[in-house]
């Protein structure tokens, strides 16, 4: 079998799009144009790009977007004020704040004071728990991705069995839960678990969010599987030339493309997905703060 190659750029295409028809109706409608504020403290590169990334999307789909950018060296009193005033913003319906932060910060006090209405990255513990118990509201942005692709892939995903290797808060822990609600039968694997290869081997999907280059090898992967490759690991690509660097997934790809069915490539699989989410989470905020359903298609 040739895998399918999950095209997760277009498919983020096609949901900003959606997203964007929202907007629409939203102003149309109801008099309301979604707001997302981004806060970024210090010079990081790589938070400059994706804080840039987000800007620039959030205006294309046709909302607000509010960046601040506070100097590396801020008190911490000074950004939580920040975030109590855009609490009290009525045209803000989303606050992100990039991470990490600097070490001075502590980034635990910071999102718990971020308002769980407006907490679009799904970080505060009520958020966290109203994904938990099925409640209406915002979903972490990469498992709601990897979510919408499994769906549109599968259709129902009922009755499968799906291993997600990788237990962090931000993406193993919120995909079981999406999974399970979904009516998967759901493996969580980790560091100390034992035969991974084993363990791999019995899902119809696997979810790879583990963080090290092509750690999950094509002989581990159960024939006619999706296999979603959330893993972003540079690594050195002297075929480019000297010092040259390229992206690789937690997966290897080639090998696990000649037995699965449908697989994500790294780079334009998962990544593509994580912003537009981070928009269709903001339409949900904005939804509910104002007392509307959320659209079904934006949501887990
Ligand atoms: P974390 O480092 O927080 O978590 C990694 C998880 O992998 C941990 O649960 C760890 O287990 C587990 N793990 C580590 N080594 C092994 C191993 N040898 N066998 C089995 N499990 C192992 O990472 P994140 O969840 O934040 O991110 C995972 C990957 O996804 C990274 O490459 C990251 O860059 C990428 N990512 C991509 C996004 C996107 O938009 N595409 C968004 C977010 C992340 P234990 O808990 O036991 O330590």
């Amino acid at each position: 079998m040739t895998a399918k190659i999950i095209d997760g750029k277009l498919f983020a295409e096609s949901l900003r799009g959606r997203i964007a028809g929202h907007v629409e109706r939203l102003q149309r409608e109801h008099g309301i144009t979604p707001g997302l504020a981004v806060i970024i403290v210090g010079e990081d590169p790589a938070s400059q790009v994706y804080v840039s990334n987000k800007a620039k999307q959030t205006a294309e789909v046709g909302m607000n977007s509010y960046k601040h950018e506070l100097p590396a060296d801020i008190q911490e009193a000074e950004l939580l004020a920040l975030i109590r005033q855009l609490n009290a913003d009525l045209q803000v319906h989303g606050i992100l704040v990039q991470l990490p932060l600097p070490r001075h910060i502590d980034p635990n006090k910071v999102i718990e004071a971020i308002d769980p209405a407006k907490d679009v990255d799904c970080f505060t513990p009520a958020n966290v728990g109203k994904v938990q118990i099925g409640l209406p509201g915002p979903v972490s942005c990469t498992p709601l991705g990897c979510l919408m692709l499994l769906r549109d892939q599968l259709g129902s995903l009922e009755g499968k069995s799906a291993v997600i290797v990788g237990r962090s808060n931000l993406v193993g822990k919120p995909m079981m839960q999406l999974l399970l609600r979904d009516n998967c039968t759901v493996t969580v694997a980790h560091s100390r678990t034992r035969d991974l290869a084993a363990v791999v081997r019995q899902a119809d999907i696997v979810v790879a969010a583990v963080g090290r280059p092509q750690m999950i090898k094509g002989d581990w992967i159960k024939p006619g599987a999706v296999v979603i490759d959330v893993g972003i690991n540079r690594v050195p690509a002297p075929e480019r030339g000297e010092g040259k660097t390229r992206l690789v997934g937690d997966v290897d790809t080639a090998a696990a493309a000649a037995i699965a069915a449908a697989i994500t490539p790294v780079p334009g699989g998962v990544g593509p997905m994580t912003i537009a989410c981070l928009l269709a989470n903001t339409i949900t905020t904005a939804s509910l703060i104002n007392g509307l359903a959320p659209p079904d298609d934006l949501t887990a």
